[in-house]
């Protein structure tokens, strides 16, 4: 089956500038940064996104954690602040079926979520 990019990234088989790698997890600028600092953490292991992960992967799940807190310090953003998010699905914004995470930061980030303007109404599920 044709391996998607970042599987790809993850092989070394596309071009990407890495910050960090070691048998559990690779981390990697995003291509296209939304905020100065923009830092994408996958975990080795091919986990689809948040729907698959499984007790197994708890390794893979806490040095994810563990590698964002380094990858942090390393760009001496700690004390600042930053986020860590993962989308999950079509209306988490998902565009790439490989689990991973975004460490944003370097800015102040505003609120969390934005809605596009049509859907500013929301009902409180
Ligand atoms: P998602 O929307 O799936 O949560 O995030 C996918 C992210 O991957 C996007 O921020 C996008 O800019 C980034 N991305 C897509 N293709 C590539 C690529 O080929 N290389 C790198 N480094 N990032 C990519």
């Amino acid at each position: 089956m044709e391996r998607n990019i970042f599987e790809k990234i993850r092989d070394g088989d596309a071009e990407a500038s890495i910050v960090y790698k070691d048998e559990y997890v690779t981390a990697f600028h995003d291509i296209n940064p939304d905020a100065p600092i923009h830092i994408l953490i996958i975990p080795n292991r091919k986990i689809t996104s948040m729907n698959e992960i499984s007790e197994e992967d708890n390794v893979y799940l806490a040095l994810i954690l563990l590698t964002a807190k380094k990858i942090a310090q390393d760009f001496n953003i700690t004390e600042s602040g930053y986020r860590l998010i993962t989308n999950c699905g079509k209306d988490g914004g998902q565009e790439i079926d490989y689990l991973h995470f975004h460490l944003v930061g370097g800015t102040h980030l505003g609120k969390m979520i934005s809605l596009p303007k049509n859907k500013k109404n929301i009902n409180i599920m």
